[in-house]
């Protein structure tokens, strides 16, 4: 299908990406999701496709490529399997992308070819249990000592963390301070004095790790400070408004394949005689789905673009991050319940979207917090 808001190369990506989801994800993402595995092999293949390299400096082991196509190779990845998408979007955009924008040259030099090179998966280690949405209350404390610091304290629902090398921490050089007193380090994983542990019990997203993570005198070096002192709440917030937008795609991709699943059973599954396709409040459902679908991945498209000619981009990423999450949670409640009974039972596919597609509205800034930023925005022109 033509796309006016995609080129030919734009094209080209989504649908070798696609190819690549139809035949590597589709088929194991259930397994990914009810073993609760870490979906390695998948990883591997698709760091081997370069796509790790995506858009970050040529310099240092990137390759050319626009936020737009972060977008479409994030969606992609989500239709097939959402794990995966975190995965690799927490690896590309909180990390990657922090050295990139924030690092040094040196760190930079050391750093960014062992993620591009997939030597190394990378994480961020942000939030606490005291300071989640509210990010200038984390208490992580790092101390000043000759030559670095020497981090105490913990974190938790860290994704990535068991499986990372590189994991950015935000801490707290004095917690009086709030904000204007957090710093951002770079911390190579395993190291003593760091304790790493998978929580259980989570919903969804299964196939990727979400752990807590002990700092007992972690020493880190000056040079794995990444920027100037007291400056790791800014650069933080600047990060995680892109990474957004790779969350609103996440989320167009569960939504995409609830809306495929459900076309395709609509169309097989017979009730009084006829498929239920055939029925009104099917198609409006369907329908529905598919309208919004549409929305939110322009949306998402509107702030890539947005970021990729350098203008402000921030509410328009809070915007599709809000609405597309929205979109996937819908989506998924409808396809469970286009396929009735069967869509709660494992390993339904549809079953699995909707308990992936939650966490859209909560990671990377909650909904009420995308509310917030973009009503500040309104209110502040
Ligand atoms: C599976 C998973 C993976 C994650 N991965 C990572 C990761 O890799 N790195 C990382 O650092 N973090 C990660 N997180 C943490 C995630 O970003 C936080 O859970 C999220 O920011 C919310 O913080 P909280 O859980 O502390 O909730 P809280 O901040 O305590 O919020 C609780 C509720 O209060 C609402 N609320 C809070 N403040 C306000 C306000 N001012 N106005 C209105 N409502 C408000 C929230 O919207 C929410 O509904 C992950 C979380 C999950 C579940």
């Amino acid at each position: 299908m033509i796309d006016p808001h995609l080129n030919e190369n734009d094209l080209l990506l989504r649908n070798t990406i696609r190819d690549f989801v139809d035949r590597e994800l589709v088929p194991n993402a259930s397994k990914y999701d009810l073993n609760q595995e870490f979906p390695g092999d998948a990883i591997e293949k698709i760091a081997g496709m370069g796509l790790f390299r995506l858009g970050l400096d040529e310099n240092f082991g990137g390759v050319t490529g626009s936020n737009i196509h972060l977008a479409i190779v994030t969606e992609e990845i989500a239709r097939g399997c959402a794990s995966t998408a975190v995965i690799f979007a927490s690896h590309m955009s909180l990390c990657s992308k922090y050295i990139e924008l924030f690092g040094d040259h040196k760190q930079k030099a050391i750093y960014l070819p062992k993620l591009v090179e997939a030597r190394a998966l990378g994480a961020l280690a942000l939030t606490e249990p005291d300071a989640g949405s509210d990010v200038a209350a984390i208490k992580t404390l790092a101390t000043e000592v000759d030559g670095g610091f020497i981090i105490n304290g913990s974190k938790h629902f860290i994704t990535n963390a068991k499986e990372a090398g590189i994991i950015i921490v935000v801490a707290s050089s004095d917690p009086s301070l709030g904000s204007s007193g957090l710093e951002t380090f770079i911390l190579e994983a395993p190291c003593d004095g760091l304790t790493i542990t998978p929580q259980k019990g989570k919903l969804g997203i299964r196939g990727s790790s979400t752990c807590e993570l002990n700092f007992n005198n972690v020493f880190v070096s000056n040079d794995k400070r990444i920027g100037k002192a007291g400056k790791g709440f800014h650069m933080t917030m600047q990060v995680l408004d892109a990474g957004r937008i790779l969350i609103a795609a996440q989320s167009v991709g569960i939504a995409q394949m609830a809306l495929e699943v459900s076309l395709q059973y609509s169309k097989q599954r017979k009730a009084f005689g006829n498929s239920i396709s055939e029925y009104q409040t099917i198609q409006n459902k369907l329908a529905d789905m598919a309208t919004e679908i549409q929305a939110a991945r322009l949306l998402t498209y509107r702030s890539a673009a947005l970021l990729d000619c350098n203008q402000p981009f921030e509410t328009e990423a809070s915007m599709a991050k809000l609405f597309a999450s929205k979109v996937a949670v819908e989506s998924a409640n409808q396809a469970v319940q286009i396929h009735g009974g069967s869509g709660y039972f494992a390993p339904n596919i549809a079953e699995r979207l909707y308990r992936d597609a939650k966490v859209t509205e909560i990671y990377e800034g909650t909904s009420e917090i995308q509310r917030m930023l973009i009503a500040r925005s309104l209110l502040s022109q």
